[in-house]
């Protein structure tokens, strides 16, 4: 492995005095080629300090991929001057020994930089035999120089911290921390939630694909932004963003592909050899049960001399006729967005078993493709990066029109699983014990959905018991026998008010077994979350945390009833959501469970419910525990970690 401490590789030159008016040569400060930083990767060849020619060769270790990315710091610039910088890549060999094609190593133009933060490209190199040459008219100081303007880990976690603080739909989140004891930062775009329309997006599997990462930072900053097609996307689709797959390779300035055994594209097994394939694997399996995935890209840099943006495509005849013409329908739109510099013209590619006969299905497309049953399009993008057009902004149009094609997709399309909330009856079974029946949840809530726009019937069914656990209700096993009649959309979870906070192993250990159940007759699992005791309000913590471990484990949602209630006692004590006993619901407690619930199984907004639909409850309160609920579900939702408590939704101006 390259050493990680620091480098400073510096070739003194002993050529003669310089002329009079400059200070002689000892005393002056000398070029000076470092590489101790992210993502840093430079040999040092030769430096002619008088004539400003650097020569140096990536640097990255060939056991950890191709070695084909450079980056480095050149200091000791004592005037302003033209420097010659050359990149010779024509001694360079690959893991196993055998000669690596310099031309990987050789962009028509390079990135260079004054503070390592903003960036331009050179001028076109001139090309040589194995090497290209880059020259660039610098100032006094310092200059940064690399085959492309870097984007490491850190680059993603502040760039989606940046992203966050101006859009309040991007939800950072950390995929995984790697071997190297670095995070994957990740960020999301609304809620998971069935019937929602979910989009992965990953770049950089190879670790020198760097312009992939600008790709997906184009796409982000896109979905960020005000574009009405851009907020229209969030609203309806939930879309996850990994701007860097393979951060470990990115930050020792390693190239990752064909790293032995096998490099991160070819690690979509069963058991995954690297963190982040792992992770991500997890994550879209979570999703799928959650709602769905309908668009998977995979992003990566191609050949040097594929000079247009095109797609692998899985082989027609893995894909069924509706599949294959959603694809087509993709790509469509894909030649009417992707208008240049980088221009589509609608280039496909097969992978697949003619593309890699041993490890075709190992690769990251072809395993979403399988776990996503062959309705989704997974493909994988290859936007070039050895022309003079490749510059970073030009990428992130890429990215930015890769976003348009996505909404021009989506904007008709239906999820394909026909989650229950876009049918017109929706089934659901309650198991719980009082904090169910009191007040009469599950009538409450198919009551509202009759009134709410969409006039939906829920029609429900209970295994409810005064104090019954989960526990409680697997061991006596009328629960499970209701589960297996089938024909659940939903079926609610609630444990014992106390257990989750008590002893909250006991809800890890039987909502799983009930789960099991339920995912046997294809329904989904939704956890009640209930609310802390009324002379206890500490005890929501320990009550959300387990909830929303568990529903993160098991892909399962979670209703946030006991949050909103947080939410609602905070800003209205006046409000009594308590009955008589501090631990049992009154009639506005119940209404705020149910408009949770409508929130979070129909996905609809509890605020465009007519007030006036539960006479128990006055229609100024009902007005106000709608809006709760709304913002409870959206904060919750948006919180894909899921295992700290969102924040408390702040009253609106
Ligand atoms: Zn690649």
């Amino acid at each position: 492995m390259r050493s990680l401490f620091a480098v400073v590789l510096c070739v003194a030159s002993f050529a003669a005095l310089s002329p009079a008016a400059d200070p002689p040569a000892a005393s002056r400060p000398a070029l000076a080629v470092h590489n101790d930083f992210e993502g840093g990767s430079a040999k040092v060849l030769s430096i002619d300090q008088d004539a400003g020619v650097v020569r140096v060769q990536p640097g990255g270790d060939p056991k950890l991929g191709w070695p084909c990315w450079w980056s480095f710091k050149l200091t000791g610039i004592d005037r302003a001057r033209t420097l010659t910088i050359v990149i010779d890549a024509s001694g360079l060999k690959d893991h196993a020994g055998k000669p690596f094609d310099p031309s990987w190593a050789l962009p028509a133009r390079a990135a260079w930089s004054r503070d390592g933060r903003t960036w331009r490209q050179t001028a076109d190199g001139k090309a040589g035999k194995g090497s290209m040459t880059y020259t660039v008219e610098v100032e006094a100081g310092e200059a940064h120089f690399a085959w492309a303007e870097p984007f490491t880990g850190t680059t993603a976690a502040e760039f989606i911290r940046q992203v966050a603080a101006r859009c309040k739909d991007a939800q950072p989140f950390v995929l995984c921390r790697t071997p190297g004891g670095r995070d994957v930062p990740a960020v999301r775009f609304g809620q998971p939630a069935p019937g929602k329309l979910g989009v992965w997006v990953q770049a950089r599997q190879h670790a020198w694909e760097c312009g992939s990462s600008h790709v997906a930072a184009g796409l982000v900053h896109w979905l960020a932004g005000d574009d009405e097609r851009a907020a229209a996307l969030r609203r309806r689709t939930c879309i996850t963003v990994v701007p860097v797959m393979d951060v470990d390779n990115v930050a020792v300035g390693a190239g990752g592909k064909n790293q032995p055994p096998h490099d991160h594209n070819r690690d979509w097994s069963d058991k995954p050899l690297y963190a982040s394939v792992a992770a991500a694997q997890k994550e879209i399996l979570s999703l799928i049960r959650q709602g769905g995935l309908e668009v998977c890209l995979d992003l990566h840099n191609p050949g040097k001399n594929d000079r247009e943006p095109f797609f692998f495509l899985p082989p027609r005849e893995q894909c069924s006729d509706a599949n294959w013409a959603d694809y087509q329908r993709f790509l469509a739109g894909l030649r009417q967005e992707m208008v240049g510099p980088l221009t589509y013209k609608g280039r496909t590619r097969e992978s697949g078993p003619k593309y890699d006969p041993k490890m075709w299905r190992f690769m990251g497309a072809s395993w979403m493709r399988q776990a996503t049953d062959g309705h989704t399009v997974a493909m994988t993008l290859e936007t070039p990066w050895s022309l003079s057009e490749c510059s970073t902004d030009n990428l992130r149009r890429v990215g930015r029109e890769l976003g348009l094609a996505i909404e021009l997709y989506l904007r008709d399309r239906r999820c394909a699983a026909q989650p229950a909330w876009e049918k017109d009856t929706m089934q659901i079974l309650f198991i719980g014990n009082s904090y169910t029946y009191v007040n009469d949840l599950p009538r409450m809530l198919s009551t509202l959905a009759a009134a709410g726009p969409r006039k939906l019937r829920i029609q429900t069914d209970r295994q409810v018991e005064g104090g019954q656990s989960l526990m409680g209700h697997w061991n006596k096993g009328q629960a499970v026998e209701k589960i297996r009649k089938g024909g659940w959309d939903f079926v609610v979870l609630q444990d014992q008010s106390l257990t989750p906070a008590m002893r909250p192993q006991l809800t890890k250990e039987y909502a799983p077994k009930l789960d099991a159940e339920i995912r046997k007759v294809g329904a989904t699992t939704v956890f009640y979350m209930t609310w802390a005791r009324k002379k206890d309000p500490p005890m929501i913590d320990k009550l959300s945390r387990t909830y929303t471990e568990v529903a993160r484990e098991l892909g399962a949602a979670v209703a946030p009833v006991g949050l909103a209630w947080k939410a609602a006692i905070e800003q209205r004590a006046d409000l009594e959501l308590f009955a008589a006993d501090g631990s049992h619901p009154s009639p506005a407690g119940t209404y705020l469970a149910a408009c949770v619930f409508y929130a979070t199984l129909i996905g609809e907004d509890p605020t465009k419910l007519p007030p006036g639909a539960v006479k128990a409850v006055p229609a100024e309160t009902a007005r106000f525990l709608q809006t709760i609920a709304r913002d409870t579900v959206t904060a919750q939702a948006a919180a894909p970690s899921g295992l700290d408590s969102p924040p408390a939704p702040q009253p609106r101006k």
